[in-house]
């Protein structure tokens, strides 16, 4: 969401991580936080609105607002979280890497491990799998615009591969002003 919101621990263990859930709500939140800065008013004002109604229209269907890799929400919410995935995941990379690792290569071992056949972080909390390698060709586990996790797969994983992720967040990241 458009405003980073640090509740009480005690309502969300993904603040500060307990009883086997990590601490993924900063890197995630904090994502959005920053892409969301980088629009135009305008186009903030359209997107709060938009994520709004489908929360909204979720909890007006008795379903829960929540999101995750593997589930189909919209296009909209799917791309959005898709950053979320990716900030959260790198983080936690980062962290396990650091300072052995940096800068490209961390970028290049980020990518790698995540569509290996047993990726680093792949008991994070919420995260199935978005992708492995087959004879050198990405194999996406989830497919559709309105699943994150496709999402995720495609453009920090797929498209990092090819051109690098930090061209890969470049134009996530600009998408922002168009
Ligand atoms: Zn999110």
């Amino acid at each position: 969401m458009s405003e980073l919101l640090i509740k009480d621990k005690s309502s969300d263990p993904r603040l500060f991580g307990a009883n086997g859930v990590d601490a993924t709500l900063i890197p995630h939140e904090l994502a959005h936080a920053l892409y969301f800065a980088l629009m135009p008013l305008t186009t903030r004002a359209s997107v709060e609105t938009q994520y709004m109604g489908w929360i909204t229209s979720r909890v007006a269907s008795g379903l829960p607002p929540f999101h995750n890799t593997n589930l189909a929400t919209t296009s909209f919410v799917a791309w959005i979280e898709s950053l979320g995935i990716f900030s959260e995941r790198f983080f936690f990379f980062s962290r396990k890497h650091i300072p052995q690792l940096t800068g490209v290569v961390l970028r290049q071992e980020f990518f790698r491990d995540e569509l290996s056949a047993a990726p680093l972080l792949q008991n994070l909390t919420g995260y199935s799998q978005a992708a492995t390698l087959n004879a050198g060709n990405v194999v996406p586990a989830f497919t559709g615009d309105n699943v994150e996790g496709a999402l995720y797969g495609a453009i920090f994983l797929d498209f990092a591969r090819r051109r690098g992720l930090g061209e890969a967040v470049g134009r996530y990241l600009n998408s922002s002003d168009k």
